[in-house]
């Protein structure tokens, strides 16, 4: 009997990890999430690395629920549907909504969450592709760039026939979440990918950075065919590129990021954009900023881009932009973090300060 107490002990203490030999590094969960229109990659490591895993797909869920725009139960689709009235939306929402004004105030307008109506003319919402026409583009433009949200304190309303749409956001948002989950989980180290948002939080086991490979746009049949490869440690890197979504008509191409100034897809001679930031202490909502300026940085174009980052007097940023006469110009502060892909073709520039 005695011999079977200590056995029993024996195991406990293996099990819980208190003979202090277990290396936190070993202890590793990767879970795949399918949500908000794309798979996301969870990957987190230590002592309760399931438990943090499964933590952050539950707060993925949570926000789709809330701000998907094709759950009509979802608080987004509830605004949409308001009709112009009142509604009373909660903290993650107005966070959402409060960030936005922001971002399409400070990108004098290419960001507008706005854009919903027209992104469903195009099909981009419902996946029926079309051209809308020009009269069709020239009506819905008008809702798009006459964008007022009404703020009571009861809550929020849309203005006549507008709606909105999360989708450059959301993710950017979701991963700043996340990082308050592995802090709060006390995850060493974790590699989350929610579809084009990379979050590279700590390092490598061992110490090294991270390695997050940016797509090559021109190859995108081909998994893991980058233009080159970023070395990152507690970052968010979120590209945005006409290449994630979109359909061809008459052999022209038309993707899912659309130009407020025209209606159509932004065509800025831009083929993508990166935006790489600190997700380390006092980066505040640095997720959520990467995604909004990855989106209406790729609407812009090269030279508006650049001087845009010049200017801006918000939380830093550095930039990974691929254009598409085959060149990949680089921000100063990623010329030690960035490695080019010699055989995918593209010049390296680095970016004039
Ligand atoms: P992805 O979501 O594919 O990673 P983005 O972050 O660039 O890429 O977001 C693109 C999505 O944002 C589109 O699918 C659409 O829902 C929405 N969108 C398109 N154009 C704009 C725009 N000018 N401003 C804000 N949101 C936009
Ligand atoms: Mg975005």
């Amino acid at each position: 009997m005695k011999r079977l107490t200590a056995y029993v002990l024996l195991l406990a203490l293996l099990l819980t990890g208190c003979g202090g030999s277990v290396d936190p590094d070993e202890a590793q969960e990767s879970i795949q999430v399918i949500a908000m229109d794309t798979a996301m990659l969870i990957t987190t490591y230590g002592e309760r690395s399931p438990a943090a895993a499964y933590a952050c797909e539950d707060t993925i869920r949570d926000l789709e629920a809330k701000l998907s725009r094709t759950d009509p139960d979802s608080e987004v689709s509830r605004l949409n549907a308001a009709g112009g009235a009142v509604l009373e939306v909660g903290e993650d929402l107005g966070v959402l909504l409060d960030a936005a004004a922001y971002y399409q105030f400070t990108t004098g307008g290419a960001f507008n969450i706005a854009i919903a109506p027209l992104a469903s003319a195009w099909g981009f919402t419902e996946d029926h592709f079309r051209v809308p026409s020009q009269e069709e583009i020239s009506g819905l433009l008008k809702l798009v760039n006459g964008f007022s949200l009404q703020q009571t304190p009861e809550g929020v309303a849309l203005g006549p026939g507008q709606s909105i749409d999360l989708g450059a956001i959301a993710k950017g948002y979701a991963a700043d979440k996340i990082v308050q989950v592995l802090q709060e989980y006390e995850v060493p180290r974790a590699n989350i990918n929610l579809g084009g948002n990379v979050l590279a939080y700590g390092t490598r086991p061992g110490g090294a950075p991270w390695r997050v490979g940016i797509q090559d746009p021109k190859r995108t049949d081909e998994p893991n065919a980058f233009a080159g490869v970023l070395e990152l440690e507690d970052s968010f890197a979120v590209t945005s590129g006409g290449y994630q979504r979109y359909f061809e008509e008459n052999g022209k191409r038309y993707h899912h990021i659309l130009d407020p100034a025209t209606g159509y897809p932004a065509d800025s001679g831009l083929a993508s954009v990166t935006v790489v930031a600190d997700c380390g202490e006092g980066s505040g909502l640095s997720g959520m900023m990467c995604d909004a300026l990855s989106t209406a940085l790729f609407i812009m174009g090269e030279e508006t881009a650049l001087d845009f980052r010049r200017n801006w007097s918000g939380l830093p940023f550095e930039l990974v932009l691929i254009t598409e006469d085959g060149r990949v110009v680089a921000t100063g502060g990623l010329a030690d973090r960035f490695t080019l892909d010699e055989s995918s073709g593209y010049t390296y520039e680095e970016a004039a300060s």
